[in-house]
């Protein structure tokens, strides 16, 4: 008799205690723990300003872009948190100072038009469009082209989107300004670097594509030589199709 009161009021000790914790991660995944605003305004603060980021134009496009709609609604209480996070068939939308980090490092300016290879969630793409690139982006599972195609419109990003291996590149609209390759490599797809312009910079995460890749910065001069610059480790999903061939 004592002991199965003792267990009921662990029972409800437990319930107790539990509640408000089984709440608060409802109200987190939900989005209603704070609003999405405030949330942007401290990825700003804490994760972007302090790491390097400082180009006004790209912390304003990072202010600009509902991230919370670009990744599934399991995670949408994370949408603002530092970290990569899965976006379906075992791709994963890129962290924010990652996207911050390589719009800056590529000096975007108005009008440039820009190809990324690996659209994924689309991210990435908004921040080009908000950076007022003419932007035009592959992805190579249909799938997900699909879906990031009626995302964008929807959230009305002008962004190409054309499902295809971005390896050999998107050749009606080449020469570009800018590349921006979301997926880890071994090597330079030659494509990419035909349909750069001269002026050009081309961004990829070149190296080992099951372990860590470094960010990698390729510069095409006038005279159409290369200048590579290494800027760190990073984690990439790895490109498919002819880059593994
Ligand atoms: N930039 C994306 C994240 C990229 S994840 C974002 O903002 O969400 C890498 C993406 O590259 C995946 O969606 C993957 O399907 C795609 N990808 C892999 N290999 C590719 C290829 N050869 N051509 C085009 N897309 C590719």
């Amino acid at each position: 008799m004592i002991s199965s009161c003792k267990i009921r009021y662990f029972k409800n000790k437990l319930l107790f205690l539990a509640a408000p914790i089984l709440l608060y991660f409802f109200a987190l995944n939900s989005g209603l723990a704070e609003g999405w605003e405030e949330n942007r305004t401290r990825m700003i603060d804490v994760d972007l300003k302090p790491r390097g980021i400082n180009s006004p134009e790209v912390l304003k496009a990072m202010m600009n872009v509902p991230r919370h709609e670009f990744v599934p609604e399991n995670v949408r209480g994370m949408a603002y948190a530092d970290r990569p996070l899965p976006i379906g068939e075992g791709q994963t939308i890129s962290q924010p100072f990652v996207v911050a980090w390589m719009s800056q490092l590529l000096l975007i300016e108005k009008g440039m038009k820009v190809l990324e290879i690996g659209t994924g969630s689309g991210f990435q793409a908004a921040i080009l469009a908000e950076l007022e690139a003419r932007t035009f982006s592959m992805e190579i599972r249909p799938n997900l082209a699909r879906d990031v195609n009626i995302r964008l419109k929807l959230l009305g990003y002008e962004v190409q989107v054309r499902q295809g291996d971005g390896y050999y590149g998107w050749k009606e609209h080449a020469p570009f300004d800018r590349i921006i390759i979301t997926a880890a490599a071994n090597h330079v797809p030659l494509p990419l670097l035909d349909q750069l312009k001269a002026g050009g910079k081309l961004i990829i995460p070149l190296g080992n594509v099951r372990y860590y890749q470094n960010m990698t910065l390729i510069e095409k001069d006038s005279d159409g030589e290369f200048h590579t610059s290494q800027h760190g480790q990073v984690r990439f999903v790895p490109m498919i199709g002819s880059a593994q061939e």
